[in-house]
């Protein structure tokens, strides 16, 4: 479980996240939605670790992650850009994570046998478990390509395989379909729910597009200003919404 607690951000002296209190549960599909500028990239990016918080704390199963810079945080976070090395190979954009040894690994693979045999088998080991997240992605006919030569969906799957090699207690998003054209972010949407429910794990999910929110989310907390207007599961927003900017964001009837 993520917990946020009485967690503040402020830009010098402007206050971009007040107070927040938040308990991710387990392989919960926890979005975060809102307007533009309401604080969700801040919020998530300090999850994450990449940007620190003014004060308050932040917990992975009862213990504190603050002290922890972002690859010791149990996180991993799935970028909308994707973040890409383009001149490294699929596999090896996937296994970056788990040894930078493993920089253009695909591309010398006859060169294994000259390494020590207990490099050997780590590098065997990594190899494995590259081919087994790209067999559930089902990108494995792609793991030699470059990520020029990928469909935009594609790169999305290499992404949330980088993610995945990581095993992370919580899986972070921020608006990981916003590149995709229309029709491929709805294919995309189901994607993205079918493999929360495969893998089990906790997702923390960015969207501004209310649509998403409320067809992938477990529970939904609609933020506004760098507050949290009301949190609860979708049909709960829909049906009892806190307030007339709740209402009107999810689209509920007045
Ligand atoms: P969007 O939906 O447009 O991505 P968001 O909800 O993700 O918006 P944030 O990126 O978290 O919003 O920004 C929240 C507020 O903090 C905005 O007013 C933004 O201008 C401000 N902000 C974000 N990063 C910085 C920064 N590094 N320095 C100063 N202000 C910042
Ligand atoms: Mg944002």
């Amino acid at each position: 479980k993520v917990e946020l607690h009485n967690l503040r951000k402020s830009f010098g002296s402007a206050e971009v996240l007040s107070d927040i209190n938040l308990s991710i549960k387990d392989g919960e599909f926890l979005t975060l939605v809102g307007p533009s500028g309401c604080g969700k990239s801040t919020l998530i990016r300090i999850i994450a670790g990449l940007e620190p918080q003014t004060s308050g704390s932040i917990s992975i199963d009862d213990q504190s992650i603050d002290h922890l810079r972002p690859h010791e945080r149990r996180v991993a976070m799935v970028f909308q850009s994707y973040a890409l090395y383009p001149h490294m190979s699929v596999f090896s954009n996937i296994a970056l994570p788990l040894t930078m040894t493993a920089l253009n690994l695909y591309e010398r693979l006859p060169l294994i046998k000259l390494l020590s045999p207990r490099r050997r088998k780590i590098m065997k080991q990594i190899g494995e478990e590259v081919k087994a997240i790209a067999a559930q992605l089902q990108i494995e006919p792609l793991l030699g390509r470059k990520p020029a030569q990928l469909s935009g969906g594609q790169r999305q799957r290499v992404a949330l395989g980088r993610a995945m090699v990581r095993h992370p207690a919580a899986f972070l998003m921020d608006e990981p379909l916003s590149n995709l054209d229309a029709k491929l972010r709805v294919h995309m949407r189901s994607e993205l729910a079918e493999l929360h429910q495969r893998l089990g794990s906790t997702f923390i999910y960015v969207t501004h597009d209310q649509v998403e929110a409320m067809t992938m989310s477990d529970r939904v907390a609609m933020m506004d200003a760098g507050k949290i207007l009301q949190l609860g599961t979708p049909d709960e927003l829909y049906a009892r919404p806190a307030n007339i900017k709740v209402a009107q964001f999810i689209g509920s009837p007045t």
